[in-house]
């Protein structure tokens, strides 16, 4: 396909060829003419089968500045990005964009991991200069994904391919990160598709399973609800931590399945349980990009019977950043249905007190981190202080996570944290030992009560 287009281009050099090799919006070479580039470099250096270096540049936080301060703005911003990325490179050089917010780069003379590195940490210190819009900056920051050339890579696409795995990694190490293709993220990279396909297949034999943990009211000590988390034992690989697979499932895009599997099971589970606990169910970053969430969340609670109002979501804000608008118009939906939206592990992700003026919370959990130190560290006490305070002050509910000692409840409950989580209480369990514990729990409730 290449070829006709490629030879039409150098007959002619003329207009319409270059279209089809070009990006309108910032006059750089587009992903065609960056794979012609590649391929050609490749084809060069058969018989001496040097290094040489692709990169891949992604912008991160791109998005929210495009919804902030309008589409106008965000291509002027793209179009400063592709003059500093430009005025960056010697001739020998090459900067294409190939994506919306995502631009590549060739290095014919770079051919150690070492030098690749540096290039790319130059890159990102360039994009990472304030940018105008009209009257107003913008900051962004970039993460860069490269591989280096070598003998065993026989076309553009697989060095591309390896440069992509490269930024998803740098991206999911936090921003300005830059990582180099390498043996180990290529052994990474097939264990976690040995894992994908032991997980589609446990996922439609229905093999993944719903345990609960108890969350309970810290003054009282009574089970208010549970939270659902994923648990999975492949023949072969044995017990897989939901630490472990759940990244998988969402990076390989079977987290939707995996996701209306537990919440099937967890929904007919706590079908048994007295009718004023409620049931609390993560859900992925990537979830609340899809806009057909909450329509599946929805039939199944249908499908269940199960009252949507004892049902609670369970969102990170990492969730809320990938695609704010998107991720609030699934929670609008689910709320209208009576469903509460809780934020997870508050405090650890990229906090923005921000969000919650614009986002409305039922509950907060704070993260296990503040509770582990608490009893030891006053910088985690205040923290905890000033949660509470402002869930207080925003009618929000609170449950602190991993409490693990009657100390750190007892500091809590001081506190006036009125939640509490953690093996303290109860480890997440399956379903018939969640009966259990309720069973049990029940009779205690009976003998305080008989007792008192
Ligand atoms: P999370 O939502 O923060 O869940 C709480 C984690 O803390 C669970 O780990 C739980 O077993 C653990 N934990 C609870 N109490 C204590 C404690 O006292 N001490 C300590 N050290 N740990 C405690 P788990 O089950 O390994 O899950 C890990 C993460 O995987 C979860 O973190 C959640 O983000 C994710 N996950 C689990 N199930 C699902 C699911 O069905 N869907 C989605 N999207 N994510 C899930
Ligand atoms: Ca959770
Ligand atoms: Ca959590």
């Amino acid at each position: 396909m290449g070829l006709p287009l490629k030879s039409y281009e150098m007959r002619r050099g003329g207009d319409h060829a270059d279209l089809a090799f070009t990006d309108p919006l910032t006059g750089l070479g587009n992903g065609r003419r960056f794979n012609d580039k590649i391929e050609r470099l490749i084809a060069e250096r058969a018989d001496d089968p040097a290094p040489f270096t692709v990169g891949i540049i992604d912008l991160d936080g791109f998005k929210p500045i495009n919804d902030l301060f309008g589409r106008k703005a965000g291509d002027d911003i793209l179009i400063q990005v592709a003059m500093r990325l430009r005025a960056s490179m010697d001739a020998q050089c090459t900067v294409a964009r190939i994506g919306a917010d995502e631009f590549a780069f060739l290095y014919p003379l770079v051919f150690s991991e070492e030098a690749a590195l540096e290039k790319a940490h130059t890159l990102i210190e360039i994009l990472s200069a304030p940018y105008d819009v009209g009257e107003r900056m913008a900051r962004l920051s970039a993460s860069v994904g490269c591989s280096l050339f070598s003998s065993g890579d026989d076309s553009a696409s697989v060095l591309m391919n390896k440069s992509e795995t490269a930024l998803y990694h740098a991206k999911r190490a936090g921003r300005r990160r830059v990582v180099v293709y390498s043996g180990e993220i290529e052994a990474a990279t097939q264990q976690a598709t040995r894992v994908e396909q032991a997980l589609r297949r446990a996922i439609a034999a229905g093999e993944v399973q719903a345990h609960f943990q108890p969350i309970v009211d810290l003054t009282s000590r009574r089970t208010m609800g549970f939270e659902t988390l994923a648990r999975w034992t492949d023949p072969d690989l044995g017990i897989v931590s939901p630490a472990v697979f759940i990244p998988i499932a969402e990076e390989r895009g079977i987290i939707g399945a995996l996701s209306q599997l537990v919440l099937r099971k967890a929904t007919e589970a706590a079908r048994s349980w007295p009718e004023d606990l409620f049931l609390s169910f993560n859900l992925s970053p990537s979830q609340l990009v899809d806009q057909n969430t909450g329509l599946h969340i929805l039939s199944i609670l249908d499908k269940s019977g199960f009252d949507p109002r004892r049902l609670e979501i369970e969102i990170t804000e990492t969730g809320l950043m990938t695609d704010p608008a998107s991720a609030e118009k699934i929670m609008n939906e689910l709320r209208l249905c009576g469903i509460k939206i809780s934020l997870d592990d508050f405090g650890t992700g990229q906090s923005s007190l921000g969000r919650l003026r614009d986002v409305r919370f039922d509950k907060i959990k704070i993260d296990r981190a503040f509770v582990s130190s608490i009893l030891e560290d006053r910088p985690s006490e205040h923290i905890i202080k000033a949660i509470l305070a402002m869930c207080q002050g925003l009618g929000m509910d609170v449950v602190a996570e991993g409490i693990e000692t009657e100390a750190q409840a007892q500091r809590l409950t001081q506190f006036g944290c009125r939640g509490g989580q953690g093996f303290r209480f109860g480890r997440p369990v399956d379903a018939e030992a969640t009966l259990s514990y309720l069973r049990e729990t029940a009779r205690v409730d009976r003998r305080m009560a008989a007792a008192r």
